[in-house]
């Protein structure tokens, strides 16, 4: 495949991917509802051995998971466009779809955090659904 490239809104912050996204996550904890401004995160795997920050910095901001472990999530400081996530002990940072330059070939593959989905989040006919994190060996992206 070719470089897949993104970044923020002004520009400071550019990331390359240079290899296959894992799936595409559409996420709709309350976190993601605070960074989108209302909808669910809609996020692509990116496998972290192929994500590299190109220009600038991101600022990150950490809180607790669920299961009490740090997450950080990473925005510019400047334009304040979340970027990507941090999450511990998976090989992928989940990048937010829209910051990609391109991502209309980029389809959803799973739905998590139902529980905490308003009724009126549209979800795609056919994805698999999980009412919180995939339990393991449950669907993945
Ligand atoms: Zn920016
Ligand atoms: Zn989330």
């Amino acid at each position: 495949m070719s470089d897949i490239e993104g970044g923020c809104a002004c520009g400071q912050v550019r990331f390359k991917i240079t290899q296959p996204f894992l799936g595409v996550a559409v996420c709709h904890c309350r976190d993601c509802q605070k960074a989108s401004g209302g909808g669910p995160g809609y996020m692509a795997l990116a496998l972290k051995s192929g994500f590299e920050v190109t220009k600038g910095e991101g600022k990150t901001y950490v809180s607790l998971t669920d299961s009490g472990t740090e997450i950080g999530r990473t925005f510019c400081a400047e334009c304040g466009t979340p970027l990507w996530s941090e999450p511990p002990g998976v090989p992928f940072y989940p990048v937010k779809v829209g910051t990609l330059d391109d991502f209309t070939i980029e389809q959803p593959t799973l739905h998590l955090y139902t529980d905490s989905a308003p009724a009126w989040h549209l979800m795609h006919e056919g994805v698999p659904r999980v009412p919180k994190m995939p339990p393991p060996g449950g669907p993945r992206p």
